[in-house]
């Protein structure tokens, strides 16, 4: 049976995609460790992860087995005055992954809504304190938190789109993007606007928001970790909460556990996503410390007000313990090492090429920045047609693989990037702001 790709096409929205005029999509029949296989045969060798998640590859047999073995017991119940294994046995193993004080777990859907819940948790941490006035947030240009509306206040004004919902996007506090690269010497002016905007705003500044380490879909850039020490310091001094949001970064990304470990500090409150349950479905956590959860809990209503018909689901649950059991039993620090080198060197000849702005690589993360957009109509075909999964966004190509890739399998990819981009029709305007993604 071949997949209806009019239907598609005419009912369907994709992500960021026309409905009237949308580019090909590609129909997927299945997909197995690192290989995406197409309906017409062809296998891609995946570079993507399916958005950070698919961290141990696809249809990996102990997930499928935690899925399967949970289904037969039960799929769902509600989480409100009921309580399964699935989820304490996930929250155990989050509260032992995590630094200290972060150690009480709120189940939510989808990385957004962690996001909503967290700066929730901060408005109603205020509200309990008696300082009801701090309900504004303050963050940085070029970040990514998500498409909910709160969410989205708090992504880069330009490319989160402020102005197309202005009045219905509440307005937050921006510093420049952290400019200090992360393997960069600390410059103290990278904080300087950040500490600016805290002593003037503080009394209205409920939470700062931040992705530790590596910027994603904002930009793809890597910072100092200095720049987190000082933001901890800043807002421990001037009485405002501090968010990470890890829902990108953790798991192992980046080459630690989590991102914030390379400054080794910590936040009030902490969301976390995608890789959570290997990228199986979808689920994430927002954990909070312990005084964030007392002093809400001792406001007024005393209970805080988010939960969600799925909260911790647990199929998505048992399918996270077993995707975290199994990251823990392996040498997955070995494994993004590894990746992190051959990115770095099967990428370096981008470097030489024109229109290209920058190379870099973290941790299971290799991106080249371009001068312009890609066409992504030409590009994406481009990758195809070299039997790989890349998909880039505006300026950025970047591979962030399966941690289980192999040698020759990461070769290809990253030679794949390289011969597309030395092609010299990727970068054409067709597609003005590259907004397809
Ligand atoms: C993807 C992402 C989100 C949003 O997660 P969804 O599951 O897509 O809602 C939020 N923050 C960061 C840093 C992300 O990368």
């Amino acid at each position: 049976m071949t997949m209806n790709l009019d239907f598609d096409r005419q009912h369907l929205w994709h992500p960021y995609t026309s409905m009237a005029d949308p580019l090909p999509v590609y129909p997927v029949k299945s997909a197995s460790g690192v290989l995406i296989e197409l309906e017409d045969g062809r296998q891609l060798i995946d570079g993507m992860s399916s958005w950070w998640a698919a961290i141990h590859g696809y249809n990996h047999p102990a997930l499928n087995r935690a899925v399967t073995e949970q289904l037969a017991r039960m799929s769902h119940v509600m989480f409100g005055g009921l309580t399964h294994e699935p989820a304490i046995e996930l929250g155990r193993l989050l509260v032992g992954l995590l630094p200290d004080p972060l150690d009480r777990v709120f189940f939510c859907d989808s990385g957004s809504v962690s996001v909503e819940v967290a700066i929730k948790m901060a408005l109603q941490y205020w509200q309990a304190a008696g300082r009801p006035a701090k309900k504004r947030l303050l963050t940085v240009r070029s970040g990514y938190h998500g498409d909910t509306c709160m969410a989205m206040s708090v992504c880069d004004p330009v490319t989160g789109m402020h102005s197309l919902f202005s009045g219905a996007v509440p307005e937050q506090l921006f510093a420049e993007a952290p400019s200090c690269g992360f393997r960069e010497p600390w410059r103290e002016v990278a904080i300087a606007e950040m500490r600016e905007l805290l002593e003037t705003h503080a009394s209205v500044v409920a939470a700062i928001i931040i992705e530790p380490i590596v910027q994603g879909a904002g930009g793809m850039r890597f910072y100092n970790p200095v720049y987190l020490q000082r933001l901890r310091e800043l807002c421990t001094e001037h009485d405002v909460l501090l968010i990470f949001d890890e829902i990108a970064t953790g798991f192992g990304r980046t080459g630690r556990m989590f991102a914030m470990e390379y400054a080794g500090v910590t936040p009030d409150i902490v969301c976390l996503g995608k890789a959570l349950t290997g990228g199986y479905m979808t689920l994430a956590a927002t954990v909070a410390s312990g005084h964030v959860a007392d002093t809400i809990s001792a406001g007024n209503p005393g209970v805080f007000m988010h939960g969600p018909t799925f909260m911790a689901n647990p199929l998505a649950c048992a399918v996270a313990v077993a995707s975290l059991t199994l990251l823990l039993s392996s040498d997955w620090q070995s494994s993004v090492r590894r990746i992190e080198q051959q990115l770095a060197k099967g990428l370096a000849p981008c470097n030489a090429m024109t229109g290209v702005r920058d190379v870099r690589t973290l941790g299971a993360i290799g991106v080249v920045e371009l001068d312009k957009p890609v066409d992504m109509a030409k590009i994406q075909q481009a990758f195809v047609e070299r039997g790989v999964w890349v998909r880039p966004f505006g300026r950025l190509v970047y591979l962030m693989p399966p941690f289980i890739i192999g040698e020759g399998e990461l070769a290809a990819l990253t030679s794949a990037v390289c011969d597309v981009l030395e092609m010299s029709a990727v970068s054409a305007p067709s597609n003005p702001d590259g907004a397809q993604s």
